[in-house]
């Protein structure tokens, strides 16, 4: 970039002298470091970008994939609990399962998206869990 050396107006390198008062140019340095190394920061600084949403958008769908396959899997892999603690051992295993895959869910999202993607699917669950009482409470009519 390039400075007039009499009023200070700006023009890119390939301007020799000034239009307004034909005074000869010199050369400043750039002003904006973000120019030079710009490829790589904008990324960063554009969270919005259909790319970063997508990868967002994935590790959500993952982390409600972990989550639903790990309470799954805590909870058969308790069900001999049930034979000896009866109700009690019911609910402390569905809040074993769920506890499991909230937490282990969690682990796969992003540290800011944790809190939120939790309560997600702490909600997802608990409507899970409701459609799963209702299924037994059906079956057993
Ligand atoms: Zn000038």
């Amino acid at each position: 970039m390039k400075k007039c050396s009499w009023c200070g107006r700006e023009y890119p390198d390939d301007v020799s002298t000034c239009v307004v008062d034909q005074q000869s140019l010199v050369s400043v340095a750039s002003p904006a470091p973000e120019q030079a190394s710009g490829s790589g920061k904008a990324e960063i600084d554009e969270p919005a970008t259909v790319q970063s949403f997508l990868v967002l958008f994935a590790r959500y769908v993952l982390a409600m994939v972990v989550s639903y396959f790990v309470s799954y899997a805590v909870f058969f892999g308790g069900l001999y609990f049930l034979m000896w603690a009866g109700m009690v051992g019911f609910v402390l295993l569905l809040i074993a399962s769920g506890f499991s895959g909230v937490f282990v869910g969690a682990l796969c999202l992003p540290q800011s998206g944790r809190r939120f993607g939790s309560v997600v699917m702490l909600v997802f669950g608990l409507a899970y869990y409701i459609y799963f009482r209702d299924k037994l409470s059906e079956n057993r009519e």
